[in-house]
């Protein structure tokens, strides 16, 4: 459908970005389906899905952020991780969208005439654990970084790891709910005990191998994070950007990064 792109990039799975060029992830198993983010809403997200899948479908969202929530609009019920319901009203309220309104008429696209005000459902809770679609599984992963409540989905049948926005090769954790780098950390690494070997994030078009995911986490060391020097990106925080890898940032609270270095030395004394 116009202003979509679709890819399938292993069987089953459909990595789609929308006009705004943010990525959702559609899992087709043999009985259900399972659509990951939403992507911005200026489109029929629903119609767009059912041009690929007629199977049951239940929707998860990632996390509360615009880019990947306001396309729920499109649909009767989503989940999402409570945690993240505070924020809920923030990302998905007029002037966020409006704000988005502007940026895709900036960019030449159309807005529905009902951006602003059409209803939004309010996420169900999700619950950790396994969605079966019938020959494919969707796990469920809690995993607070990016924001409180963000969610990975790991597919053990394709040895697959959706990062949502907690991995990015353009990783951002300045955003108020975001948690200090450290607990980010220490949370993402914790995926690693998943035999993933392929990777997809919604700020990329394509798969990345393990390996990416590893050297990152492999470089962002509390000397990295330290050094790392200021990147403006338009907050008050104070935002550094550290290179973990050659090709991927990691942009970052430093106050909040510095208060948790505080707490834990403390600790350990
Ligand atoms: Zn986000």
């Amino acid at each position: 459908m116009e202003g979509f792109s679709v890819q399938q990039v292993l069987q089953g799975v459909y990595h789609i970005g929308d006009a705004m060029g943010v990525y959702m992830t559609l899992l087709t198993g043999e009985e259900r389906a399972l659509l990951v983010d939403t992507g911005y809403g200026l489109e029929d997200v629903s119609a767009m899905v059912r041009s690929l899948t007629d199977k049951p479908l239940t929707v998860l969202l990632t996390h509360a952020h615009h880019d990947h929530a306001l396309g729920a609009r499109w649909f009767v019920k989503t989940r999402m991780f409570a945690r993240d319901l505070p924020a809920w009203p923030v990302y998905t309220g007029e002037a966020q969208r409006r704000a988005v309104a502007q940026q895709a008429q900036a960019k030449g696209f159309a807005v529905p005439k009902d951006y602003l005000t059409a209803p939004m459902p309010k996420p169900e809770a999700l619950d950790e654990g396994n969605i079966d679609l019938g020959g494919m599984t969707a796990q469920a992963i809690l995993c607070p970084g990016h924001t409180p409540g963000s969610a990975v989905v790991y597919v053990p049948e394709r040895r697959l790891l959706l990062t949502g926005d907690d991995w990015n090769p353009c990783t951002w954790l300045f955003f108020p709910e975001a948690l200090p780098a450290q607990a980010y950390r220490e949370n993402v690494r914790a995926l690693l005990r998943l035999p993933f070997e392929q990777v997809l994030c919604p700020h990329r078009a394509r798969l990345y191998p393990r390996s990416s995911f590893e050297a990152f986490l492999q470089g962002l060391t509390d000397e990295a994070l330290s050094a790392a020097p200021r990147a403006d990106m338009g907050r008050k925080t104070d935002t550094r950007e550290a290179r973990p890898d050659k090709e991927q940032q990691f942009v970052f609270d430093y106050a909040k990064f510095q208060q948790a270095a505080f707490a834990g030395g403390e600790e350990s004394q």
